[in-house]
């Protein structure tokens, strides 16, 4: 049950894009007694993990053209790239090149910090928008919404909840004493110079860890591995194409054939393929929801690393960037799969069996970071996803990659439905497109007219 009571906040769980606009349009939605709890346990509010970097090198991978925060005001980010004085460090981190123009993700952090600072003392009224410095631990199911309890020991009587705390983090991270985050390089301690580094993952993920190493001062070599040795592609000028015809083809083999065939097609028009894989975006969730599971599988199982990397591609400067670094050795891409991990006190001794061969490699490297991304639910050591799913108010969704729950994203569990709410990457495997801001900030729209509407529906 939600609480009708107006002095029963909505708390939003995790402070980065999702969590910051899903709070901006709560406000917006809400009524002018209803107050939004923003609860961040990150040192910043408004940046997440994508956009707390000060690296000028760690770009946007989608253009700014396509980076508004408002599903309805298209253009916001670029305007605001235009119209916003920069310093001449800043100013740097804005690329124009062939393919669109692309901004540093500090700079996009400075953006959303600015949202959200205008949220915070915009409005006549007296604030409604309150920033909880704390990670949430617990939510506590009571009459007319939850307690929600926090690491530092406060709590608060809420009516309803969002969880908007990101990727869970991966799960399948090599177990090593040389392990490092590959987001917080003053863990990487003080490299040797000549000694391999070795970073698990080759999307986009891995471009940011080789740029991060590089900033870092670490100029010996790096073995990037993963289990095909795919890299992202690059963005480049492209031409519209339009939306392909896909009726009746339900299963995955008709679907690549028939994207294959359009590919083609294009072609001969002398389009290139990312205007057809662009096209597809709009119909890439109604494709996913509407496989049968065992095609789904199949997706996740041998098709996903070919789609992840024409559809996440890299800033053109970014592709640029490995391109060099590989041309000149000092960065080493490899297709295979690590079978032990033997620790010594200075290294790791990584035994691998390289795609397609009968034997095994041993490389001795001195760190290894984890870019292997998604992690799985049933896995997961957060404690607060522990503890909901203990309560039963959560459940893993499709394929245990994300949280289940319903299409106007309320949170699925075992137990009766709660005023609980799900928003980005978390959704992954109910909804395939989830995870960038294109799609995110749909989403939070939606989710806050879903909350608007529960309010205002029956206590
Ligand atoms: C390196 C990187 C680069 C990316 N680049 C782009 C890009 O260029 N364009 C694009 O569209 N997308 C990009 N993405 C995709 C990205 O997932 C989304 O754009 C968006 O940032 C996701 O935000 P989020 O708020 O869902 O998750 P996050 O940014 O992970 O934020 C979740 C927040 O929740 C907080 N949190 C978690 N648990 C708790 C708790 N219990 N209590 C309190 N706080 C909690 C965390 O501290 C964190 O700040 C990128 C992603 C990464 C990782």
């Amino acid at each position: 049950m939600i609480s009708r009571d107006p002095s029963r906040p909505i708390a939003v769980i995790g402070a980065g894009f999702s969590g910051t606009m899903c709070a901006i349009q709560l406000l917006a939605r809400l009524g002018p007694e209803r107050r939004v709890l923003l609860c961040e346990r990150a040192g910043t509010f408004g940046r997440g993990r994508a956009y707390a970097t000060g690296n000028p090198d760690h770009l946007l991978n989608v253009r700014a053209t396509n980076m508004s925060a408002y599903p309805d005001w298209p253009e916001h980010f670029s305007e605001w790239l235009a119209t916003t004085d920069f310093d001449a460090t800043e100013a740097c981190g804005i690329r124009a090149t062939p393919g669109g123009t692309f901004a540093a993700r500090g700079l996009y952090g400075r953006y959303l910090t600015e949202l959200l600072t205008r949220a915070v003392t915009g409005g006549d009224g007296p604030p409604r928008l309150d920033l909880v410095h704390d990670a949430v631990t617990d939510l506590e199911p009571g009459a007319g919404g939850f307690t929600l309890r926090t690491e530092g020991g406060a709590s608060y009587a809420i009516a309803g909840a969002v969880l908007a705390m990101g990727n869970l983090g991966a799960t399948g991270a090599p177990r090593s004493r040389h392990a490092a985050d590959p987001w917080a390089p003053e863990g990487f301690g003080r490299l040797h110079p000549d000694r391999p580094v070795l970073i698990v993952g080759t999307g986009l993920t891995m471009v940011d860890a080789v740029a991060t190493l590089r900033r870092h001062g670490f100029a010996g070599p790096i073995v990037a591995l993963s289990r095909r040795g795919l890299l992202p592609c690059a963005h480049a000028a492209v031409q519209p194409w339009p939306m392909p015809d896909l009726a009746g083809a339900t299963t995955l083999a008709a679907l690549t054939a028939r994207i294959r065939s359009e590919i083609a097609r294009a072609a001969a028009a002398g389009i290139g393929w990312r205007g057809v894989i662009d096209a597809l975006r709009p119909v890439t969730d109604p494709l996913w929801r509407n496989l049968p599971a065992p095609e789904k599988a199949r997706f996740l199982r041998h098709l996903r690393p070919f789609w992840d990397i024409h559809r996440h591609r890299a800033a053109p400067p970014s592709a640029a960037f490995i391109a060099d670094e590989i041309a000149r050795g000092i960065l080493t891409v490899r297709a295979g799969r690590i079978r032990t991990i033997t620790d010594t006190a200075t290294e790791a001794l990584v035994t691998l069996r390289p795609r397609g061969g009968s034997a095994d490699e041993t490389v001795a490297v001195q760190c290894i970071l984890d870019a292997t991304g998604i992690g799985r639910v049933a896995e997961t050591d957060d404690p607060l996803i522990r503890r909901l799913l203990a309560r039963g108010l959560v459940r893993p969704g499709p394929f245990g990659i994300g949280l289940d729950a319903t299409p106007d994203l309320r949170a699925l569990g075992a137990a009766e439905a709660a005023p609980l709410w799900v928003v980005g990457p978390l959704l992954r495997g109910v909804l395939w497109e989830c995870t960038a801001v294109p799609d995110i900030r749909n989403q939070a729209a939606g989710l806050a007219d879903a909350v608007a509407r529960a309010l205002s529906g029956p206590a």
